[in-house]
């Protein structure tokens, strides 16, 4: 079977092998529907805890499929040419990086440090080059492969919760961009803190999704009600998270809040694939002029994280002794 029909029949899979769940945040099954993505997967917001959730969503078969090499592949799904457009946006990622590892030195100066859902290994590689001791797990092979062959970096090729990792180990632990793509969260949180020293510290980033300010006003711009559009990387993310559902989630958990962040998510992802705006409305065409081409977005996204409404959510937690 030639690579494309493979992955053909892997997105048949997704699209066919769906199961019904319960608000993945508060477990009652009291949900609006509040869009329709790509013709079958439905958006949801859970009445009682107001969480925003996939349901039905790809099954957890499915979804491990769909981590294989697919996923750096298709540009809808995941992430295509992935280190080719980290090659090429070096001075963005750089500028990342530095902003991270800035952010973690404040609170912890070096030490041990995890990331789950590590990729390529890439920002690890840059923590280990600052003197930090590095290590990470992933479930996609392919990017697996190349952080432990071609950046020699301590990666296992497995979900968390079975990898190979000493009790209170790590001084940090680096959730970046993983816990919407989550489908069962207490068997992953329970692996942190057993994983994280007494006094360890997780990062904990999401995208901030459909009821984001910007998210919101594309949405307007287009003629369609906010929290209506379609959201990033469907099915893949199964979570639509907001700082305050972010950190019921965390403390469900016995994992407490103690920091709050903010950053500008996808910022590399949004360069190779721009938002779009609807032209057909007027609010459309002056939102182009005014936020795209007259520089208003930029002064906003700058200004947005400083306010702490970047459209990448970040929380610092401790373990609940
Ligand atoms: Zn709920």
């Amino acid at each position: 079977m030639t690579d494309l029909s493979m992955h053909n029949v892997k997105r048949h899979q997704l699209m066919t092998d769906l199961e019904y769940v319960r608000c993945p945040l508060c477990g009652a099954d009291d949900a609006r529907l509040l869009s329709i993505q790509k013709g079958i997967y439905r958006i949801v917001k859970c009445r009682l805890c107001r969480l925003i959730y996939l349901n039905p969503r790809p099954t957890q078969q499915a979804i491990a499929a769909l981590y294989d090499e697919a996923y750096y592949k298709d540009p809808k799904v995941g992430y295509p040419d992935y280190l080719k457009t980290h090659d090429r946006y070096r001075d963005v990622i750089a500028e990342i990086f530095k902003e991270r590892l800035q952010a973690v030195s404040q609170l912890k100066k070096t030490g041990r440090i995890l990331e789950v859902g590590c990729a390529y290994g890439l920002l690890l590689d840059f923590f280990r080059k600052n003197g930090w001791e590095t290590y990470g797990v992933e479930i996609s092979k392919s990017s697996a492969t190349y952080a432990q062959e071609e950046l020699g970096l301590n990666v296992q090729n497995m979900p968390l919760q079975d990898a190979d990792l000493p009790e209170k180990f790590f001084d940090v632990i680096l959730m970046l961009d993983v816990i919407e793509h989550l489908p069962d969260h207490k068997i992953v949180f329970d692996a942190v803190r057993r994983v994280m020293k007494d006094d360890g510290i997780l990062v904990a980033q999401v995208p901030w999704e459909l009821s984001h300010w910007e998210k919101a006003l594309l949405a307007i711009a287009s003629g369609k009600k906010p929290g209506t559009i379609e959201p990033d990387a469907v099915p893949a993310h199964l979570l639509f998270f907001t700082p305050r559902t972010l950190r019921l989630m965390l403390e469900k958990h016995g994992l407490d809040v103690f920091k709050r962040g903010s950053g500008n998510y996808g910022r590399i992802r949004e360069r190779v694939f721009p938002p779009s705006v609807d032209s057909r409305y007027l609010l459309g065409r002056v939102l182009k002029t005014i936020y795209y081409r007259l520089g208003l977005r930029r002064a906003l996204r700058w200004m947005a994280p400083r306010l702490k409404q970047g459209s990448g959510i970040i929380l610092y937690a401790k373990k609940r002794l």
